[in-house]
C-alpha cells in the first residue's frame, strides 16, 4: 500500500504531430530525472490506441523498432519511480482501458490522498483493478460515471479525487490535460509554432522537455484547469471551486531540472538565490565552498557569490552510475557514495570547507560525504543546506521516506550535526526560502518542511485513512 504514497513521475503528451511518439520519447528522455523505474508511451492512430510500457530507462526501453510501431499523430507518455516493493510492470503507465465509449489512456503525476478509500468503494461495486496505483482509481471513476460525455465523466471523476494530480488523457481523437485545484505538481502547455508541424500541441511536466523538441512554452496549465485538444481545437474549463494554491516548493529545492521554468520562475536562478540567502543567514569563515553535485551546485554558486569564498569542485560525480553494483568482497569505506562521488585531495587538503547540499533526508549521504571530505584532507567541514529541515513525509507525489526515517523529524539540529560529523550545520530558514518570492508564502505547499498539510485526510471524514497514514509513519 505504501506504494501509492511514494511516487515521483513525469508526464508528456503531443497532439497533431506526425512524429508524436518520437516527440514524447524525447520529452520523457528530458524528464528522466522525475522517474527512472519504468516508462511508457501510448499513441492514437485514430482507429485504436497503441501502447508500449516497460521497466527501465527511456533510452533503453524505446528502440527504433518500438517507436516505429507507435504510429499516430497524438501520444502520451510517462516516467515512473517508486521506492517501495511494488515496482512491477503492472504499475507502469500510461494505463490503457476500454470503456463503453472506446479506449482511453491515462498518465498521472502526483498522489491522491483518498485513493485507497475510492478503490475500496469501487471494488465493492465490482471494479476489478489491475495495478496497485491510485491512478487506476481515476480511470475506474471515469468508466463507471453515468455522465454521457467524456468531459463530464472526467469532471465527475476528478471532483471525487482529492490530492495531487497532473494528468494527461488520450482518446482516439483527443488529448486532455488536467491539474488539481491546488496545483501541487507542475504541468505546462507548449506549441509548435514554426515549420511544418505548426499548430501541434504539447503538454509536459517541465519546460526542459519542450526545449529539447523545440516546442514553444505557451503557459502553465492552471490549477483546477482542464484543457482538451481535439479536432475542434483547444478548449479550457475550470469546473472546480477554487481553493488556495499549493505549488510544491520542493520542486524548486531539489526535484525539477534547473533549466526548467517552473511555476513562472527559472529553477536554476531560484536555487542560486537560495544559496545566496543561506550565506547571508549562516556565513562561516572558510577557504572554499564546494557543492554536493549535481543537486547542490546552483545553491553553492549562490553561496560562494554572496560570501566571496571561492567555489571549488571538491567532489566530482560519476554520471554513468547504474542501479546495481557488484560489491567488493573486502570492505571499502563509504562504498555506496564513492561509486557516485569522489573527493579531490588536491583541492581539499588542508582546507576549511563549506559543503552545500539542497536537503538532508535520512542524513546518511551527508555523513558519508563529510567522512570522504575529511579523508581527503579537509581540516574543517561546515555543512550548509539550501532548504529548511525536512520534517514531514510528502503525500502529494514526492518520494520522502516515513517520518521515522526522516532524521530531522526525530533529532535536534545539534544531534543531526553530530550524526553527520560536521563542525557546523545550518539549514536555510523558512522565511529565507521565500526571500526570492518577496516573502510571499501564499500559493505554496511546504508541508515537508512545516508539516502543514494543505489537503487533510480528515476533510471528508476519512479518519480511518489518517490512522493508516499515522501507523505507516510511526
Ligand atoms: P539522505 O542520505 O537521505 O539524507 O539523502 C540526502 C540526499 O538525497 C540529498 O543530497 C538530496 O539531494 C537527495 N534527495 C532529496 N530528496 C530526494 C528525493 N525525493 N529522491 C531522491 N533523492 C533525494
Amino acid at each position: 500500500m505504501a506504494d501509492k504514497f511514494h511516487e515521483e513521475c513525469a508526464v508528456m503528451g503531443v497532439y497533431g504531430h506526425p512524429e508524436a511518439a518520437n516527440m514524447v520519447y524525447l520529452g520523457l528522455y528530458a524528464l528522466q530525472h522525475r522517474g527512472q523505474e519504468s516508462c511508457g508511451i501510448v499513441t492514437s492512430d485514430g482507429k485504436g490506441l497503441i501502447s508500449h510500457r516497460q521497466m527501465g530507462l527511456v533510452a533503453d526501453v524505446f528502440k527504433e523498432d518500438v517507436i516505429k510501431r507507435l504510429e499516430g499523430q497524438s501520444a502520451i507518455g510517462h516516467n515512473r519511480y517508486s521506492t517501495t516493493g511494488q515496482s512491477h510492470l503492472k504499475n507502469a503507465q500510461p494505463f490503457v482501458v476500454e470503456y463503453s465509449q472506446g479506449p482511453i489512456a491515462i498518465s498521472h503525476n502526483g498522489n491522491l490522498v483518498n485513493g485507497e478509500l475510492l478503490r475500496e468503494e469501487l471494488e465493492r461495486s465490482g471494479s476489478i483493478f489491475q495495478s496497485t496505483t491510485d491512478t487506476e482509481v481515476i480511470i475506474h471513476l471515469i468508466a463507471t460515471s453515468k455522465e454521457p460525455a467524456l468531459m463530464g465523466r472526467i469532471i465527475e471523476a476528478l471532483s471525487r479525487s482529492r490530492g495531487a494530480y497532473s494528468l494527461l488523457f488520450l482518446t482516439l481523437d483527443k488529448l486532455i490535460a488536467a491539474r488539481d485545484p491546488y496545483g501541487f505538481r507542475p504541468l505546462v502547455l507548449g506549441k509548435f509554432s514554426e515549420g511544418k508541424n505548426r499548430g501541434a500541441y504539447v503538454f509536459a511536466s517541465e519546460t526542459c522537455a519542450l526545449d529539447l523538441i523545440e516546442a514553444e512554452f505557451v503557459r502553465d496549465v492552471e490549477p483546477g484547469e482542464i484543457i482538451s485538444i481535439g479536432p475542434d481545437g483547444l478548449e479550457s474549463l475550470k469546473p472546480f471551486p477554487p481553493v488556495p494554491h499549493a505549488k510544491c516548493i520542493f520542486e524548486y529545492i531539489y526535484f525539477a531540472r534547473p533549466d526548467s521554468k517552473l511555476f513562472g520562475h527559472n529553477v536554476y536562478q531560484v536555487r542560486k538565490a537560495l544559496g545566496r540567502q543561506l550565506a547571508r543567514e549562516s556565513g562561516v569563515d572558510a577557504d572554499l565552498v564546494t557543492p554536493v553535485p549535481d543537486s547542490g551546485v546552483p545553491a553553492a554558486m549562490g553561496y560562494s557569490e554572496e560570501s566571496k569564498i571561492p567555489l571549488e569542485f571538491g567532489l566530482i560525480r560519476n554520471h554513468y552510475v547504474g542501479r546495481t553494483f557488484i560489491e567488493p568482497q573486502q570492505t571499502i569505506r563509504n562504498f555506496g557514495v564513492k561509486i557516485k562521488l569522489n573527493a579531490q585531495r588536491d583541492v581539499l587538503k588542508g582546507k576549511r570547507v563549506i559543503v552545500v547540499d539542497d536537503s538532508i533526508v535520512r542524513g546518511t549521504t551527508s555523513r558519508k560525504i563529510i567522512r570522504m571530505l575529511r579523508d581527503a584532507g579537509a581540516t574543517e567541514v561546515h555543512l550548509r543546506i539550501s532548504s529548511p529541515a525536512t520534517i514531514g513525509p510528502c503525500y502529494y507525489g514526492i518520494d520522502t521516506p516515513t517520518r521515522t526515517e526522516l532524521i530531522a523529524a526525530n533529532n535536534s539540529e545539534d544531534e543531526i550535526r553530530r550524526f553527520v560529523e560536521a563542525d557546523t550545520l545550518a539549514y536555510l530558514s523558512n522565511d529565507g526560502m521565500y526571500a526570492y518570492f518577496d516573502g510571499q508564502k501564499k500559493g505554496f505547499c511546504d508541508a515537508c518542511f512545516t508539516a502543514n498539510y494543505p489537503v487533510h485526510f480528515e476533510d471528508e471524514g476519512h479518519t480511518r485513512q489518517l490512522h493508516l497514514f499515522d501507523a505507516m509513519n510511526r
